[in-house]
């Protein structure tokens, strides 16, 4: 089947410049050419220049071997394609949906560089692994040996689940540890269906079960089970518990109703898509159908939640943040999609203050760029006297994420952290200032992006591997 969609591409290719600029423009023809997927994905493909110097490699978190799975891909052998795709990367389907492309590999193409438009890296990479799981060609996980030595890993998001899938295949007994009901972590809980459709990371969770790792969901380390316990059971751990701490705003009324963190209101929205029947959706705390919405801060989250509160039938939806477009730290391209759907932007703004409760007006003070601070970035400065209200009936906070104080609430103080409460982990092996303790994803990083999380895991999988195969040093704790 794929080979007889590969041979419609061939006709595609020849046709109208027209329809190939009006085709160019789409980002995610998976989203809306899906019945042109073959088609359009070998087009794509057969627009790298095969250039010899693939900055997209060298910028893509993974070094994927792109050039080489694009020439693929354009000569019809999928299936060699997906096999190398996957040979990098554990996850090709989610980073090919989610990984900000425009920061990464496609903003670094020298197609994109020299003003044509850059190969569409990220959408190839996920029709490949699409089509793998269509035609069968994803083998289960099926280590060659059972060992005996087992590991624990706490946190079932990205990061914990790419080393899961790599000790397994060593033979490794792997435990995971999450205190949600599923696994996941950001992917199934932070990350929006729309942008990350909700089978496709389950799907992989099941290989992983089936493959014979075990979960054990709704168990929060530190309350549930001690991280001591844990050390205990297991010959060594790995820490993947992300950063959820999120920032919080200050000013008059900033603790109304209707003043939400994002993470709840992200949470909420994800758990109706998998049918859960949630209380504070359903009482309207956490859903934006019919409402005037605020959403603060310039980052990746904002950009979810604007796009959320748009497709839950918010009245309008506005996005403040303090700096100019320029100068955000989300993508470019997350921005236009939003704009797009008919979000607000006001740039240069940021609120000073909430009235009534219920939430019904933010105070919105107006910033102007002031000279640049120790790193570099221009500092907002306040406008004086140009401060107005503006009307709202939610106002969601999306300032970023800091990490939880991991050895206070463990009781381990002989974990080590930076200044920022991040866990201190070898950047290399991700070994912590704990023997045979690892650590990876945005725990260590702080917020991050998924595709680091997954290099980090599978990288500490085989630092991990290592550490076990030196008995003397087991045996020495
Ligand atoms: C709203 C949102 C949108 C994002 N969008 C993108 C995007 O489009 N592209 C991208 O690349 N990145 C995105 N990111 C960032 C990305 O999701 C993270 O960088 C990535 O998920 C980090 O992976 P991780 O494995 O380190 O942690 P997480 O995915 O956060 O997983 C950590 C897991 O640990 C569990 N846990 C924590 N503490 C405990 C404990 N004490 N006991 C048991 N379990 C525990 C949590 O329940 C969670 O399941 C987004 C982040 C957010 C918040
Ligand atoms: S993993 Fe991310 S950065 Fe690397 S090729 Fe895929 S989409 Fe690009």
């Amino acid at each position: 089947m794929a080979q007889q969609k590969m041979l419609q591409f061939v006709r595609v290719a020849k046709e109208t410049p027209e329809k190939r600029e009006a085709d160019d423009r789409a980002q995610d023809f998976g989203e809306i050419y899906a019945e042109f997927a073959a088609e359009k994905a070998a087009e794509q493909a057969s627009r790298c220049s095969q250039c010899g110097v693939p900055f997209c490699q060298s910028h893509c978190p993974l070094h994927n071997n792109i050039p080489d799975w694009l020439r693929l891909t354009a000569e019809g052998r999928l299936e060699e394609a997906y096999a190398m795709s996957q040979a990098t990367n554990t996850f090709p389907e989610i980073c090919g949906r989610i990984c900000p492309q425009d920061r990464l590999c496609e903003g670094n193409c020298v197609i994109e560089q020299s003003g044509h438009g850059t190969v569409t890296i990220g959408a190839v990479e996920k029709y490949i692994t699409d089509t793998a799981w269509e035609e069968g060609w994803v083998p289960p996980i099926a280590p060659v040996e059972e060992r005996s030595e087992s590991v624990a890993i706490i946190g079932a998001g990205p990061g914990g689940l790419a080393a899961a899938d790599r000790l397994r295949r060593a033979g490794l007994q792997v435990t995971v540890y999450d205190r949600h009901d599923r696994a996941g972590g950001l992917l199934t809980y932070g990350i929006p269906g729309f942008k990350l459709e909700k089978d496709v990371v389950m799907r992989r969770v099941e290989q992983l079960e089936k493959g014979g790792v075990e979960f054990v969901l709704n168990c929060n380390v530190g309350t549930d089970i001690s991280f001591d316990a844990i050390r205990g059971k297991h010959d060594a751990v790995l820490i993947a518990t992300g950063v959820y701490k999120g920032r919080d705003l200050t000013g008059p009324g900033a603790g109304a109703q209707g003043i939400v963190a994002a993470l709840d209101y992200l949470t909420a929205s994800n758990r109706v898509s998998f049918g859960d029947e949630v209380p504070e959706y359903l009482s309207g705390a956490l859903n934006a159908e019919g409402k005037r919405v605020i959403v603060v801060g310039g980052g990746d989250t904002a950009m979810d939640c604007v796009r959320t509160a748009i497709r839950q039938g918010a009245v309008s939806v506005k996005c403040l943040y303090r700096r100019d477009r320029a100068n955000m730290p989300g993508s470019q391209r997350e921005v236009q999609n939003a704009e797009e759907e008919g979000v607000d932007f006001v740039w240069l703004s940021a609120p000073n203050g909430f009235a009534g409760d219920p939430v019904s007006s933010v105070m919105v003070q107006k910033m102007r760029l002031g000279p640049p601070d120790a790193s570099g970035r221009q500092s907002p400065e306040v406008i004086e006297g140009a401060d107005y209200a503006e009307p709202a009936d939610l106002v969601i906070k999306a300032l970023g994420f800091e990490p939880e104080d991991l050895p206070a609430l463990w009781g381990e103080e002989a974990l080590e952290v930076t200044r920022w409460g991040t866990v201190k982990a070898d950047f290399r092996s991700h070994e912590t200032s704990l023997p045979g303790v690892f650590a990876v994803g945005d725990i260590v990083r702080g917020a991050s992006l998924v595709v680091w999380a997954i290099r980090d895991g599978s990288e500490a999988a085989d630092s991990i591997l290592d550490f076990l195969a030196q008995p003397a040093q087991v045996a020495a704790e």
